[in-house]
């Protein structure tokens, strides 16, 4: 870990995504602390040159090579290296020096740069949630072996850190995450049929990535975060439990041995989360707005529908599983997500497939990350397979 006012060198996987621009604003508002060597992208080569003009990195990556002759073109009289593909994104994640990596690229495709990055000692901003999805057990013995701190980006997880900060891991009784219940929490199954993805796209709190705004109007968002609590917490699942709480102020709670239950709060918004993973064990000035109880009024709690929201107890049944499962369900949902917002598939068939295709897998340990991504291709082919056949 750097010094307290040492500058911070920082790769950001997936900046040209949500998570990648807030945490660009983290780094424009703290010039003197924080440093983007390293920027990377899927697709949209023209923001990430943008980012690129004004952040002087000393390397861009674009994951689709097909980007990389405009983005080399845009990029022509700077010293900026390019270089484009999936295997430059992982070696992007080692590139020298580098403190940390923020890891922003939306799911299981970020799990090799995770793992370049564990190995070679960098410290991890984790909002890809995938990544301990699909790769919990390996990746947290990867972060163990390296003596890396696996910093989180997620709002949740990041609340249930600072909560934990100063009492010694023994004490926690149970991890509380809150969930805002997205858009359609007060829908019956009949209105759930007809959701379009304009409607779910739509988040009533948070600004976010197409692909976790779906996650969140399913719930499938909230399985997928107790899996991650379950490894960043060392936590059994018996002790993680979900409480709906729609206006997304209280980020998550922990209740310790004597009952005590503590909570952090704030405004929806991610930059607080980001720089805090940035900062820690530091705090830096404000990124948003302090957060006022009075303009917040009302608070109110519920308990998820896991029948309605089916995706929820799917997640909750692969993380109990473990092995291969977790990585099944969630090869499973990015291809029905996708699906969904292609409208080849109805709101609720998300789950349907989901169900299916696990239920093509006989469990097995995680043994290596090769074996998870084959598995990973598996599933997703036998779910397009499905889809093929007209099944959802
Ligand atoms: P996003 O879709 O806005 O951005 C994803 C980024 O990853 C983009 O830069 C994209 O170009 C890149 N990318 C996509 N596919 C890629 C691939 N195959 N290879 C390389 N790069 C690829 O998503 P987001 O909302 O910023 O979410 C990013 C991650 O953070 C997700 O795992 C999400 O669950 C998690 N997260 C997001 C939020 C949020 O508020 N957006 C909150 C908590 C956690
Ligand atoms: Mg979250």
């Amino acid at each position: 870990m750097p010094e307290t006012n040492e500058m911070k060198n920082i790769a950001i996987l997936g900046a040209t995504g949500s998570i990648g621009s807030s945490t660009l604003e983290v780094v424009r508002n703290n010039p003197d602390k924080l440093r983007a060597r390293v920027l990377t992208g899927g697709k949209k080569w023209q923001q990430l040159a943008k980012q690129a003009l004004e952040f002087k990195p000393d390397m861009v990556v674009i994951s689709d090579v097909h980007a990389y002759v405009p983005l080399k073109e845009a990029l022509a009289g700077t010293s900026i290296r390019v270089e484009a593909g999936s295997e430059a994104v992982v070696a992007a994640a080692e590139f020298e020096p580098l403190d940390a990596v923020v890891a922003a690229i939306v799911g299981a495709a970020g799990l090799l740069p995770v793992m370049a990055a564990i190995k070679k000692g960098l410290q991890i901003c984790l909002a890809n949630k995938e990544t301990l999805v699909v790769g919990g057990s390996l990746v947290m013995q990867a972060v163990k072996s390296a003596g890396i701190d696996l910093l989180p980006v997620d709002s949740e997880h990041s609340a249930i850190f600072q909560c934990l900060q100063g009492n010694p891991g023994n004490s926690l009784n149970k991890i509380i995450i809150t969930a805002s219940g997205g858009p359609f929490r007060t829908f019956s199954r009949e209105q759930l049929l007809a959701v379009t993805p304009e409607q779910a796209l739509k988040h009533p709190n948070w600004d976010m990535g197409g692909k976790i705004t779906i996650d969140s109007a399913t719930l499938m968002n909230k399985g997928l975060e107790i899996i991650e609590a379950h490894w960043l917490f060392d936590t059994d699942y018996d002790n993680i439990e979900v409480v709906v709480h729609p206006q997304s102020i209280i980020h998550s709670l922990v209740e310790f041995s004597d009952g005590s239950v503590i909570a952090q709060l704030g405004w929806p918004d991610m930059r607080l989360p980001i720089q805090y993973a940035l900062s820690w064990p530091q705090r830096w000035l404000p990124p948003v707005p302090p957060l006022d109880l009075t303009r917040v009024a009302s608070m109110t709690f519920e308990s998820p529908d896991l029948t309605r929201f089916a995706c929820l107890a799917y997640a909750i049944e692969a993380g109990r599983a473990g092995g291969i499962m977790p990585c099944v369900l969630n090869a499973a949902n990015e291809v029905a997500v996708a699906a969904f917002l292609k409208r080849q598939i109805g709101f609720t068939e998300i789950a349907v497939l989901i169900r299916k295709t696990m239920d093509t897998f006989k469990n097995q340990p995680a043994s290596t990350i090769d074996q998870l991504l084959e598995v990973d291709a598996q599933a997703r082919e036998k779910a397009l397979t499905m889809l093929a056949n007209g099944a959802g």
